[in-house]
């Protein structure tokens, strides 16, 4: 019997960049972001397995990311949305559905007036993990959060979802203290696909 089968569903809430996509290496900075530019965005290696993986079990599939670069005038809202579209276009052709798609686009510190300062859904604000809680009737307690930055853990842990910290050494841009424990570490998604069925079959 799949996890679709009970009577309320359970989520796989994933952080974008740096676990479905590459991050990309900003020279002038040193470090790594999401992708500026659609020609940047590229999958995870086995990204799509992985989710295949996670949808074929009954888990529904949530994006939560903050991008906040149109907030920082780093690249236009056209931009954000092709990239957007760019990532929906390789999802169909593997026939992956997400449930919904959450992006955060403000920032406290940034130039573009609407998008900047405090707001209600940056992570680590459970927000929108709240929101899908209410909207798809989903079991948190069996829910999970990925991703690779403290804000994706805080965040999970503040919606009551076990969380997976995915350590991308080759991308890794050394912002985080580290000091935030998530409930399991994981090398890629594939990785902490391998821990959420694995939960399964022992809970
Ligand atoms: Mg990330
Ligand atoms: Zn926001």
């Amino acid at each position: 019997m799949g996890v679709g089968a009970l009577n309320k569903r359970v989520a796989v809430f994933l952080d974008r960049d740096g676990i479905i996509n590459r991050n990309v290496m900003n020279p002038s900075t040193g470090i790594w972001e999401s992708p500026l530019t659609v020609e940047d965005f590229e999958m995870m290696p086995n990204a799509l397995i992985a989710l295949r993986a996670l949808q074929k079990e009954g888990f529904l599939l949530f994006v939560v990311s903050n991008q906040p670069n149109y907030a920082k005038a780093k690249a236009t809202l056209q931009t954000l949305e092709s990239i957007h579209r760019s990532l929906l276009h390789i999802l169909s052709k593997e026939q992956i559905e997400f449930a919904a798609f959450y992006y955060c686009l403000h920032h406290p510190h940034g130039v573009v007036p609407e998008y900047s300062g405090t707001c209600s859904c940056r992570k680590p604000s459970p927000f929108y993990l709240f929101q899908a809680r209410d909207e798809y009737y989903l079991d948190m307690e069996h829910s999970w959060m990925v991703g690779d930055r403290d804000s994706d853990i805080e965040c999970g842990q503040a919606a009551g979802v076990r969380t997976i910290r995915v350590f991308n050494k080759e991308e890794s841009d050394g912002a985080d203290s580290g000091e935030t424990h998530a409930d399991f570490h994981a090398d890629d998604l594939e990785a902490a696909t391998k821990i959420i069925l694995g939960a399964l079959r022992t809970c």
